[in-house]
């Protein structure tokens, strides 16, 4: 078994490993590390819960000299939650060697992302559109950008951004070093990486091996009027950990919603209708565990990594093979296992063989399991109820809450606090929970063991442009 040492990254990376608690490379990082370390151009095809970011994101880092002010490294997203799962992640690993991660996307104040390209910013982290805006303001300026990695490149082109991303890439040096993630290679992304890439070297973890290992997957037959039903059936049974429940369109999407609503389960939807703010509400609170089902489209899903996802439920087919390899990466994260159940009406088993096909696996019938006590669906929380929907049988921690100068009328936004509260105190950020924005203020969740600490370290670091001021609520 290779590690990270033997990759040859530097000692303060190695460490910053160390803080994060990654013991091995997986696959991806294991192959694609030292041919970025030696300067290739790296194309990898892997999708998201393969430990690409890391992969990419270590060799930039590696690579980045803190005491040179300019941009020396860009990272191109499809979607802003996977801008701001990306800048989390590299921060992260960042942290220890003193290199400014900044994140740009839309739907955010730009002036608060101009001002922290001002301050500093060794690595800009950006959805296509906004990139292109702040280039077109002079804002960001890509002349000293040596590395630039295109992730979920399939993703970029099913949006429609292949256009803006070229444009990007030109006003990027010749001689950057470039790599290209996707999960799937279309042609247009091959003709991409020919035009942009120099003799890359191709890395790949196979579908199979992304799913088979950890994910067990089962079909089930159902008529499209019984679907609701055999879906609150299902979950009855699996009694999932969390769940994301994927449908076709927003309005099936929000139909959905509502019933299991309705029906007093703990539900929220997340699709491409709702407002940027109430979508991050939805993730983050789906994200600290807050809310054990989201129901959601392929579009407002893409990318996300949310590692205590315990089921996938496909409530409709999906589109095509790479939809369905997409859908289940969401669960199975590294070192957990997951289980996708895909609901399928008798007319779709063309659909069905397609998918087994692709991904290698046949999909075991699902049956309700006998020994598995059936159990309601956790009920929404009241009002009164107690702040976080534990699993039964998981002690809650003790949490304090802290209210942090800054607000909305400071540009910050949920994440910003999630990584004020994260970036110089080792917590993760899965520990910060409850994180509410309002106009001036802003207020978190945290470990109370953790929270003197964290009151510590992270009182007087930059945040919403001046130092952070932070207490904890009596
Ligand atoms: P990604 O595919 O980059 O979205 O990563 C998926 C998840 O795996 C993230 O939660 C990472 O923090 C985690 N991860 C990445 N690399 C490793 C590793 N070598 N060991 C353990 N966890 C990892």
């Amino acid at each position: 078994m290779t590690t990270f040492a033997e990759l040859g990254l530097s000692e303060v990376i190695l460490q910053a490993l160390e803080d994060v608690g990654y013991h091995e490379p997986s696959p991806i990082q294991a192959e694609a590390i030292p041919h970025l370390l030696q300067g290739l151009d790296v194309i990898g095809q892997a999708q998201t819960g393969s430990g690409k970011t890391a992969a990419f994101g270590l060799p930039l880092i590696n690579h980045v000299d803190p005491a040179e002010h300019e941009v020396q490294g860009l990272v191109l997203t499809p979607t802003r939650e996977l801008c701001i799962q990306v800048t989390q992640a590299l921060r992260s690993y960042a942290q220890r060697k003193g290199v400014d991660v900044v994140a740009v996307f839309g739907g955010a104040p730009i002036r608060t992302q101009q001002a922290q390209l001002r301050a500093g910013g060794h690595i800009v982290v950006g959805t296509v559109g906004r990139v292109k805006d702040l280039i077109s303001r002079h804002s960001l300026m890509l002349h000293s950008c040596r590395f630039v990695v295109l992730d979920e490149a399939d993703e970029m082109l099913d949006l429609g951004f292949l256009e803006d991303v070229e444009r990007i890439m030109a006003l990027t040096p010749s001689s950057r070093q470039t790599a290209l993630f996707s999960a799937t290679m279309p042609p247009e992304i091959r003709r991409l990486a020919d035009q942009y890439l120099y003799d890359p070297v191709v890395v790949k973890v196979k579908a199979a091996t992304l799913t088979v290992d950890t994910v067990e997957q089962f079909g089930l037959e159902v008529a499209s009027k019984d679907k609701a039903a055999t879906l609150v059936d299902v979950l009855d049974a699996e009694r999932p950990t969390q769940a994301i429940i994927f449908c076709r369109t927003k309005v099936r999407c929000d139909q959905l919603y509502r019933t299991l609503r309705d029906r007093g389960m703990n539900v929220k939807a997340l699709h491409g209708d709702m407002s940027q703010g109430a979508r991050d509400g939805v993730m983050i609170s789906f994200k600290d565990g807050r809310t054990p089902l989201l129901v959601a489209t392929d579009v407002a899903a893409r990318g996300l990594d949310i590692s205590t996802v315990s089921h996938v439920i496909n409530f409709d087919v999906p589109t095509s093979p790479d939809v369905y390899v997409h859908r289940i990466g969401r669960t199975g994260r590294i070192g957990r296992s997951g289980r996708a159940i895909t609901f399928y009406e008798a007319r779709q088993g063309r659909e069905v063989a397609a998918i087994e096909e692709h991904s290698g696996v046949k999909l075991a019938p699902w049956v309700r399991d006998a020994h598995v006590k059936a159990a309601p669906v956790r009920p929404r929380p009241r009002r009164h109820s107690k702040p976080h929907d534990e699993p039964a049988g998981v002690a809650e921690p003790q949490v304090r809450k802290l209210i942090i100068a800054g607000g909305r009328a400071d540009g910050v936004e949920p994440a910003d606090v999630i990584h004020a509260l994260t970036a110089s105190t080792g917590l993760d950020g899965e520990a910060v929970r409850n994180v509410l924005v309002l106009e001036r203020y802003a207020f978190a969740e945290i470990p109370e063991q953790q929270a003197e600490r964290v009151l510590e370290l992270a009182a007087g670091t930059e945040f919403a442009g001046r130092p952070l001021t932070l207490e904890l609520v009596r």
